[in-house]
């Protein structure tokens, strides 16, 4: 058993926890808390310095303690820069060849603003560390060079701005430029230099994330086994940004498309989770047992790279425990285990806790129940209005049943004006 160093919850599928200094582990939920803080200390520390720093050296300009502090405090701002344009060249090379971007984030930690295009979700994120680009291409445009242009290319971009920035430097053609644009031509240059070694060099950055470079060495090396299961990496990765727009009807239609579909467990969940929202839950059940079955017979062969068993057993298995649930099944007894083993194995995730508690105010301990939702929906997280709905509504029935009607009246309105189609409101 490993615990969080924040919220000091344990899981023994050690894992998911992320290493952040050299003795402290935090479960995902509580590391994307703690970089988002660091992200914003360092932006906030960045903008101020650069501001003091450019105001000094533009009014004592002969004072090289000023550019020395431009120098020091543009690095992280030019380094985020950098990244924005590493992002845009595979995005735009992934356009040129064909496929198409159904996801784009520049940071990473949490969501700090969004917006949709026809095919791709773009986020701006809290964290200057990281940046994100999912590239898919369709079935007939599936070659490894296509998937080699488009990881290279950015890589590439940021090596050729800076050779570009050295050899202004070079043939002195900055001599000419004020100091302040000749200290920012110089960062840009040793940041894009540095960005270009930290791509192509072959490493996983976290479980499941590799660099550009190790995938592409991968793809040279002919690897048919790396290929399909990048490839099932990709179809997965349109699948969860098809989830994040709501359009359940497009995943089913795109999940049924994938060649083999039936014999992957994850492609299963997926089409149970969309028919979970579609209100089709006879068929949902039927994809959760069979993503369960198959995890179990195969599993990491039909698993992307990087995906940890144990861990997917616990989400499927919370799938199931939710699918049972809704439909009032009378095999409480496997619905309060499946849910009980999620729980036990990933005890942060929002979408295990709302299924469990949901289950203790049904089947178990009600005020425990009460007090696991209430904890949730006071959190500010992304999560859709769906799901707050839901929690909303688990909410209420606990509020009936410990006869707190007041209660109960305020969170059936909130249920019902998050989505007042909420499958779960008729039980209130
Ligand atoms: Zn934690
Ligand atoms: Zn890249």
């Amino acid at each position: 058993m490993k615990s969080c160093s924040k919220c000091k919850k344990s899981s023994p599928i050690e894992e998911l926890f992320i290493p952040l200094k050299s003795k402290e582990f935090y479960c995902p939920e509580c590391f994307s808390e703690v970089i988002t803080k660091k992200g914003k200390q360092a932006w906030l520390t960045w903008i101020l310095g650069l501001t003091v720093c450019i105001w000094g050296a533009i009014t004592y300009p002969d004072d090289k303690f000023f550019y020395l502090g431009v120098t020091f405090f543009s690095w992280g701002v030019v380094n985020f820069i950098s990244i924005t344009i590493h992002e845009l060249v595979h995005y735009l090379f992934t356009k040129l060849l064909g496929g198409y971007c159904p996801r784009v984030s520049f940071g990473e930690g949490g969501l700090i603003y969004s917006f949709h295009s026809k095919h791709t979700i773009w986020e701006l994120r809290a964290s200057p560390s990281l940046g994100i680009t999912y590239v898919a291409f369709p079935t007939h445009l599936q070659q490894g060079w296509r998937y080699l242009v488009v990881l290279a290319s950015a890589g590439l971009v940021n090596l050729s701005i800076a050779v570009s920035a050295f050899l202004l430097v070079y043939f002195e053609a900055i001599k000419g430029l004020h100091s302040l644009i000749a200290v920012f031509i110089i960062v840009f240059g040793v940041v894009n230099l540095l960005l270009f070694f930290s791509a192509f060099w072959p490493r996983v950055i976290r479980a499941g994330q590799s660099t550009d470079g190790a995938q592409i060495l991968e793809i040279l090396k002919k690897n048919d086994a790396f290929f399909d299961k990048l490839h099932m990496g990709y179809q997965l990765n349109i699948a969860d940004a098809l989830i994040s727009r709501g359009e359940y009807a497009t995943l089913i239609t795109f999940i049924e498309s994938c060649k083999d579909y039936e014999n992957s467990p994850l492609h299963c969940s997926c089409l149970e989770y969309a028919y979970i929202q579609l209100g089709k839950l006879d068929i949902a059940l039927e994809y959760s047992n069979r993503s369960i079955e198959l995890l179990e017979t195969h599993d990491k062969d039909c698993l992307p790279l990087g995906s940890s068993v144990e861990a997917l057993k616990a989400i499927f298995l919370n799938n199931l425990a939710f699918a049972l649930y809704l439909m009032n099944s009378e095999d409480s007894e496997r619905m309060v285990n499946a849910a009980n083993f999620a729980y036990q194995n990933i005890p942060w995730n929002d979408a295990i806790i709302s299924t469990w508690a949901s289950i203790q105010i049904e089947y178990g301990d009600l005020s425990k129940g009460i007090s696991l939702l209430e904890k949730l929906v006071s959190k500010k997280r992304e999560i859709d209005d769906k799901c707050s709905a839901q929690n909303y509504a688990s909410l209420a029935i606990g509020y009936r049943k410990a006869n707190k009607l007041d209660e109960m009246n305020k969170a059936k309105a909130k249920s019902i004006a998050l989505d007042p189609h909420c499958i779960l409101l008729e039980r209130i």
